[in-house]
């Protein structure tokens, strides 16, 4: 049974084994006698890091021949910028999908090169869905949405249908269930809520966007720069990139994708579950486009907030409050939350509404 049952929306839970492991790197990596810390990312030993978790990202996501994986610094944060401007063609449009807060901000990375084409929202109602049936011009580069709404707990339970070039931000839903990446031009996604600490962020890019935008990119924002220096056109973020590394070791060892989904599914049925049986709570996202790894949820009476709030803390649950935004609760059940975490989330509801009985 964990220590604390961290919630935490990101950075936020990453298997205990990766933590050992990854400190004692800090350490002695690899009876080196050097710190991971220290070593230079142009030496043989993290070359190796670096080509196995290239290598990892390829195998658990099945990704096709014809694209590049990079590990790179500036978060998700700067993939809004960079997928704008190398996804540019001759139209300079880029239409979105704006389910919530990361979907905006992207939005308005791509009015600096190019222009930004609204293609539907769901913020009339908070962002508590996904927007569907709305159409897709064909005057437009390429087609960004973002897969899971860490902020709302909403997520796109299909890849949507179009002949458009895909980009997606999967920031806080990649490596939690098998997606297709052959659909996509470029994925990409912040370390901190599946892969790893803070401090990388995955891309995946299909090699005929390499070089082929309209606009003048300035140099560390185009993707060709880091293809061609395999991540490392300037100094990666080794230790970033090695403890990722790590959670993909223990996922691949765990059964892969096949094996996480399923776990996964358990953890939300069993929380949304309680949620929709217990009448002290109630879901804020629309049933049929729930999140598995973010479950936003409010009291439906809120004096109860004060008692509900202690009885968490006291089973040691952290993270667990919502976003400003929603307000409320949100459970983050990342990969390396276990199934006896929910449990004991579940125990606690059911205790509050026993209480009140
Ligand atoms: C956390 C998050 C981001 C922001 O990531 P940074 O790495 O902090 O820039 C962007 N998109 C989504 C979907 C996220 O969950």
């Amino acid at each position: 049974m964990p220590k604390v049952h961290n919630y935490s929306a990101g950075p936020c839970i990453l298997p205990q084994e990766v933590f050992e492991e990854a400190s004692k790197a800090v350490l002695n990596y690899n009876n080196s006698g050097l710190s991971i810390l220290e070593m230079s990312h142009r030496s043989k030993d993290f070359v190796a890091v670096m080509e196995e978790a290239r290598d990892l990202v390829k195998e658990i996501l099945e990704v096709p021949d014809g694209y590049t994986v990079l590990f790179l610094q500036g978060g998700a944060s700067l993939g809004f910028l960079v997928s704008a401007y190398n996804m540019m063609g001759e139209n300079k449009k880029g239409g979105y999908i704006n389910t919530g807060a990361w979907a905006k901000k992207a939005i308005k990375e791509a009015d600096f090169m190019g222009e930004s084409v609204l293609l539907a929202s769901s913020e009339d109602k908070n962002n508590n869905y996904i927007p569907k049936g709305y159409s897709i011009p064909d005057d437009i580069d390429y087609l960004h949405y973002t897969s899971n709404n860490t902020i709302f707990g909403t997520q796109f339970k299909d890849i949507p249908e179009t002949n458009i070039p895909l980009v997606c931000d999967m920031s806080s839903d990649i490596f939690s269930k098998k997606i297709d990446v052959s659909k996509f031009d470029i994925i990409y996604a912040g370390a901190q809520k599946n892969l790893g600490p803070a401090g990388t962020t995955l891309y995946i890019v299909k090699d005929s966007v390499l070089g082929n935008s309209s606009v003048d990119i300035p140099t560390m924002l185009n993707l060709k720069t880091h293809a061609d220096k395999d991540s490392m056109f300037n100094t990666p973020p080794c230790f970033a990139i090695y403890t990722a590394m790590l959670t993909l070791r223990w996922l691949k060892k765990n059964g892969g994708l096949d094996w996480i989904e399923k776990r996964n599914e358990e953890k939300s049925a069993l929380l949304y579950s309680e949620i929709d049986n217990n009448p002290l709570f109630e879901g804020t996202a629309a049933k049929e486009d729930r999140s598995s790894m973010n479950v936003t949820f409010v009291l439906t009476d809120e004096s109860k907030a004060e008692e509900f709030d202690k009885m968490w803390n006291e089973e040691k649950i952290n993270g667990l409050k919502g976003h400003r935004s929603v307000g409320g609760y949100r459970a983050s059940m990342y990969n390396a939350l276990p199934l006896e975490s929910v449990q004991v989330l579940v125990n606690v509801m059911k205790k509050l509404a026993l209480q009140i009985a």
